[in-house]
């Protein structure tokens, strides 16, 4: 606004004519931005190669570019346990699937999608089958990006609870957008407004109140409102960056694998980028295999898998694992000898975590900061009580934070569970314990995952560790 010397009001009005309901204090993707200044009559003229290079992900080089078209938009759903997650996910599967299709018959595969109308278009949003921000992570821990849009539900008779605020720090470690549900609106005791009120605690302010999160009360028993659910997924994803390049060869990420007696090892592939044919040669892990048959969700036999699709793949050699990439060959020989190639890595990498190498650990950070390389420590936080965490966190923001900042992803009274490990390894970032204890399996993943898990009964000895660490002043690990 500023800079086109056009008052923003203008800028929220032409966005609004091309349906795009936006705020004053949100950020637009650098399509919308041109499209709304040449709108508005000023001439854009760099800026170009910026927004190319925004599109370069793990999944999508530099070759790809030129033939980049929108893909859909894939999502999780995550919130506390008895929040109607599951409930919601069927709800949405069976309103927009049984409609028209065979018989209704859905098959589980680990995602599915529905079409949605939007802007007089049918457009399609794909659903991640396994709610919870445990799985999310999990799959980011392993080096997997799947997910575009995480749908929070929250009960309006219960609102925000400990599972809800895990799940929207885990949600903005990953720096995914956040789309409310506020969810059982049918009932008596629902109270939306107040579930508002929470979520403004945890920085999310619904856009009614001047803030950026799109909010929607839904009931996933009586199907209220879940069209409006679904279209303001097509609307933040029309924000986001989600394109891909159908015309070369898939890859993606395996999102769930299992051995079937008779069909031998099955595996639902989510396709990131390109688009996967049957008689494909594909390495998923270090599983090498033919693509001899492929049955989308609705339990049909299809021949190919456009981007942001998943499918089960049958033909695999070996069961991979959920969060593994997966990656077409054109040349079967190189296929063979990249899937040998990983098999060594697999071997080599548990051998180094048997030797218990750390990925990250508060000493390689404090390396980092005497070079100067590091601009933020990640930490993960979890101490015995409430009163605990908020002495820390206060205490923790009274660190000199000039050349390193220290960014708390998620703190909680409690044990270091398997998934905290999961968060700091997903986001590099040291676990910290205070007065606390590990939970069964929490130590052995935190080895596996090469997190750093630092334990502490007195805070200064834990404010000690971190400053010398911002300071570059840690002693070098043996
Ligand atoms: P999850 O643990 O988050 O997956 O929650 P579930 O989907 O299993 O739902 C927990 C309970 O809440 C179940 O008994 C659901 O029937 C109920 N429930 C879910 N959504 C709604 C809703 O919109 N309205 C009402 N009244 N009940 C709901």
């Amino acid at each position: 606004s500023s800079i086109m010397s056009i008052p923003d009001t203008d800028i929220i009005r032409t966005l609004f004519m091309k349906g795009i309901a936006a705020t004053v204090t949100q950020t637009l993707d650098i399509a919308t931005a041109t499209m709304v200044a040449q709108e508005l009559g000023v001439e854009v003229e760099t800026g170009q190669r910026e927004a190319e290079a925004k599109k370069i992900t793990e999944m999508i080089d530099a070759d790809d570019l030129e033939k980049l078209q929108r893909r859909p938009p894939v999502v999780t759903i995550m919130g506390h346990v008895d929040h109607g997650k599951t409930t919601l996910l069927d709800a949405i599967r069976k309103t927009k699937v049984a409609q028209g299709e065979a018989g209704g018959i859905t098959q589980h595969i680990g995602a599915y999608h529905v079409d949605v109308e939007h802007e007089g278009q049918m457009q399609q949003v794909v659903f991640l089958d396994t709610p919870g921000h445990e799985a999310f992570t999990a799959m980011r821990a392993r080096g997997a990006r799947v997910t575009d849009i995480a749908i929070l539900v929250v009960a309006a008779d219960d609102g925000v609870r400990p599972q809800t605020i895990e799940a929207i720090s885990h949600a903005k470690a990953a720096e995914v957008p956040i789309i409310v549900a506020i969810n059982k609106v049918d009932k008596e005791e629902a109270q939306p407004d107040r579930v508002k009120q929470e979520l403004t605690e945890y920085g999310l302010v619904p856009e009614e109140w001047g803030g950026d999160t799109v909010m929607v009360a839904v009931s996933a028993i009586s199907g209220e409102n879940l069209d409006t659910l679904l279209e303001m997924i097509l609307l933040v994803s029309e924000v986001e960056d989600l394109y891909a390049n159908p015309d070369r060869s898939a890859r993606g990420t395996v999102i769930e694998a299992h051995l079937d007696k008779a069909k031998g090892p099955v595996a639902t592939l989510l396709i990131q980028n390109g688009t996967l044919r049957v008689g494909d040669t594909i390495v998923a892990g270090s599983a090498l295999g033919k693509v001899r048959a492929m049955v989308d969700d609705r339990g049909q036999r299809v021949k190919q898998a456009d981007p942001s699709f998943a499918v089960e793949v049958l033909g695999l050699g070996d069961v991979p694992a959920a969060g593994d990439d997966f990656q077409v060959f054109d040349d079967e020989k190189e296929a063979r000898s990249v899937a040998s190639d990983k098999t060594d890595e697999q071997r080599q990498s548990r051998l180094l975590q048997a030797m218990s190498s750390r990925r990250v650990s508060l000493n390689t950070l404090s390396a980092r900061a005497q070079e100067g390389e590091l601009k933020e420590l990640n930490l993960v936080l979890k101490a015995d009580v409430q009163g605990s965490v908020e002495a820390l966190l206060g205490a923790l923001k009274q660190l000199p934070q000039n050349e390193v900042q220290v960014r708390v992803l998620y703190a909680a009274p409690g044990e270091i569970s398997e998934t905290d490990v999961d968060l700091a390894a997903a986001s590099d970032a040291v676990m910290i314990g205070f007065n606390t204890t590990l939970a069964t399996g929490a130590r052995q993943a935190a080895d596996r995952a090469g997190v750093d898990v630092r334990e502490y009964n007195i805070i200064y000895a834990l404010l000690d560790d971190i400053q010398a660490a911002m300071e570059g002043l840690l002693e070098p690990e043996l």
